[in-house]
């Protein structure tokens, strides 16, 4: 099994070459040639969850020895998540909660850049690139802080992360701000979260194009979700949650799943099809988006158009209008159609918008449900859910848990329904708070508080007395400062 660009077949690269170059060189996206075969559903529900980590992870990473995949998982995982099960499966009504948020900063994303930072090193070791991977990573909020945490004190990286200084919220920059770690860095950006971003991808460019790290043993390299050692991880809780309801008694192995997910880049939902490809009996996968509904039309009518007004909503992480990996989708779901995908990402460059033929849309229609749901919206969820049900939600998982009602009032042939949650409530407190009781409370911390005493449910320890823990990073620059500062620190010696 090879990986390529999913705009040209021919543009081929081994698995950790993928992992380590993250975006092929016309800027495709990395995907496998065919799915690897993997073992019967059986034997892998015999296995714990790290042993399950590291047989999915060798077979979709192959060129990794699963002896080394293991010590890379146990590396990742081992003492960072709440519960050993790294993601629990919690029952909430007649539905299924997949915790995916018990990581180091409360975030789902933690699931996947608690693992990558060891994939890129192996991966570095296993092509013997000698050369110190510099991340470089601009985070509208979550990201950057489970980006630091991952990468934080692993040998042979070191990581720089600019926010839009005034854009985050006081936790999140509280969480950035004390990240603690011999090679972590994180500096605020005069501008906003796009500034950032921009910012970011030109500092690539240049680098690049005038050779500015030549000769210093540093590569630059993304943390961003179009990684596929971003992506495999993720495919592994599918499994791991179907297994669960198996041994709960709750399904009968074989039986289907559908599975609701709040979604942004795509890359949480995608991951759902491939562990269906790989053979789990997965459903109907349900995408939820908030009023940024760019994908919910795209999967009703098959016309995705990025021109539309962007909101800024409660639920900041799926605030998006192009969601980079539905573009593996379309490479998967056309049976590897490289040209096909290719006209797609032009068209999208050049007008804007591309609408797929008929037969594509219908395979999609097969396979997916999409809604999209307001704030409004998700806040009565959070209320009822709570009040009835006796569940608190973050505001992400609230548009899944809305989108849910709404998919089984429409299927009522539908399977049990697993709904992803992406966040702790604490992680969006204010917002929760005002949901629940319709106090406005401004100030972050005390937000965290008020919730706790209100409902019981305690604070995650990583969130807890944040306020008190000692600032470490004080950088703030212009944006026209972010190269240089970006270069100071790719060659600056650091010391344990
Ligand atoms: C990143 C994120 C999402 C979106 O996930 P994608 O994989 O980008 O679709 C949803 N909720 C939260 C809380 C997130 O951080």
């Amino acid at each position: 099994m090879f990986y390529n660009s999913t705009r040209n077949v021919s543009l081929v690269s081994t698995p950790s070459m993928a992992v380590l170059k993250g975006i092929a060189d016309d800027g495709g996206l990395y995907i496998f040639n065919a799915y690897p075969t993997i073992a019967s559903l059986e034997s892998l529900m015999s296995l714990d969850t790290l042993e399950l980590y590291t047989e999915i992870l060798s077979a979709l990473i192959c060129d990794i020895p699963k002896e080394k995949m293991g010590e890379l998982v146990r590396k990742a995982y081992v003492g960072k998540f709440e519960t050993a099960d790294l993601t629990p499966l919690v029952k909430v009504g007649e539905d299924y909660v997949l915790e995916l948020f018990r990581g180091p900063t409360s975030a789902f994303k933690d699931v996947a850049l608690s693992m990558l930072p060891h994939l890129v090193t192996a991966s570095a070791q296993l092509n013997e690139v000698k050369d110190n991977i510099h991340i470089l990573t601009a985070t509208s909020g979550d990201t950057g802080k489970a980006a630091m945490a991952g990468f934080a004190d692993v040998d042979g990286t070191r990581i720089t992360v600019f926010f839009p200084k005034d854009g985050v919220s006081t936790v999140q920059q509280a969480q950035m701000l004390t990240q603690e770690g011999f090679n972590v860095c994180v500096c605020s950006v005069k501008g906003n979260f796009d500034d950032a971003q921009t910012g970011v991808k030109e500092i690539f460019k240049s680098v690049k194009e005038n050779a500015l790290l030549e000769g210093k043993n540093i590569r630059l390299s993304s943390a961003n979700s179009i990684n596929i050692g971003r992506l495999a991880p993720q495919v592994v809780y599918y499994f791991k949650s179907y297994f669960d309801l198996v041994k709960s008694g709750d399904i009968k192995l074989y039986d289907k799943v559908d599975f609701v997910v709040p979604t942004g880049n795509f890359g949480n939902i995608l991951a759902g099809y491939i562990a269906k490809g790989l053979g789990l009996p997965v459903g109907t996968l349900v995408c939820a988006s908030n009023e940024n509904d760019v994908l919910t039309e795209f999967i009703n009518t098959g016309r995705y158009d990025k021109k539309r007004t962007f909101f800024k909503t409660a639920s900041p992480s799926m605030d998006i209008l192009v969601s980079s990996n539905l573009e593996r989708l379309l490479y998967l779901i056309s049976g590897n159609d490289a040209e096909k995908v290719a006209s797609y990402m032009a068209e999208l460059g050049e007008k804007g918008e591309y609408t797929v033929d008929a037969s594509t849309l219908q395979k999609i229609k097969k396979e997916f449900y999409a809604c999209a749901c307001s704030d409004e919206d998700a806040f009565k969820t959070i209320k009822s859910t709570y009040e009835e049900k006796g569940y608190l939600l973050d505001t992400h998982t609230a548009v899944a848990m809305h989108v849910c009602e709404d998919y089984k009032k429409n299927n009522k042939d539908h399977n049990t329904c697993v709904v992803l949650s992406t966040a702790s409530p604490y992680k969006f407190a204010a917002d929760v708070l005002f949901a629940i009781t319709g106090e406005k409370e401004e100030n972050g911390f005390e937000a965290l508080n008020k919730l706790e005493t209100l409902t019981g449910v305690p604070i995650p320890k990583n969130l807890k007395g944040l306020d008190k823990k000692p600032i470490l990073h004080n950088s703030s620059i212009e944006k026209e400062e972010m190269l240089k500062f970006v270069l100071d620190y790719s060659t600056k010696e650091l010391s344990k």
